[in-house]
This record gives structure tokens, C-alpha cells and sequence, in this order.
């Protein structure tokens, strides 16, 4: 299994990331507003994620970090 780290307080909540994930495990938090006032990206499930990391190419901020 593939391990997301999100730099919360960077995102933006653009949803690129979530355009480009295969799995549909990434969302836009409809809760939580991180330090810009943005909906930051979260994952539903990690333990579906295939480590391809299209979300991390795709993301303009460098967000993400995907380990395989
Ligand atoms: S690495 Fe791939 S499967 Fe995992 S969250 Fe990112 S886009 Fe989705
Ligand atoms: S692409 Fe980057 S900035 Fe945009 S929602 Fe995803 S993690 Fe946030």
C-alpha cells in the first residue's frame, strides 16, 4: 500500500488532484478550512491507493508526497 502525505495548509482546494486520481479517493473536505481558508484535499481511502501519483504531478503546490 501507497502512503500519502498531504501538506494540508498548502492547498489551495483547486481539486486537480482529485480530477487526476484513477481510484476516486480523493476529495475536497467539505468541513475543514486549513490556515488560506481553503477546503484542502483529503483522502477517503488510503488502502485503495494504487501509489501512481498522478495527484502529485498534477498538483500545482506540490501537496502531496506519495511513498511506494
Ligand atoms: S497516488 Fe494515484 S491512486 Fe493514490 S491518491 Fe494519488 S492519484 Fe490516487
Ligand atoms: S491539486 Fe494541490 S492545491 Fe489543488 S486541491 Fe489538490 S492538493 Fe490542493
Amino acid at each position: 500500500m501507497a502512503k500519502l502525505t498531504i501538506r494540508t495548509d498548502s492547498c489551495k482546494g483547486c481539486g486537480l488532484c482529485v480530477d487526476a486520481c484513477p481510484k476516486k479517493i480523493l476529495r475536497l473536505s467539505e468541513t475543514a478550512l486549513n490556515v488560506g481558508g481553503y477546503h484542502p484535499v483529503e483522502v477517503t481511502d488510503e488502502s485503495q491507493c494504487i501509489g501512481c501519483a498522478s495527484c502529485a504531478v498534477r498538483c500545482p503546490d506540490v501537496v502531496i508526497e506519495v511513498e511506494r
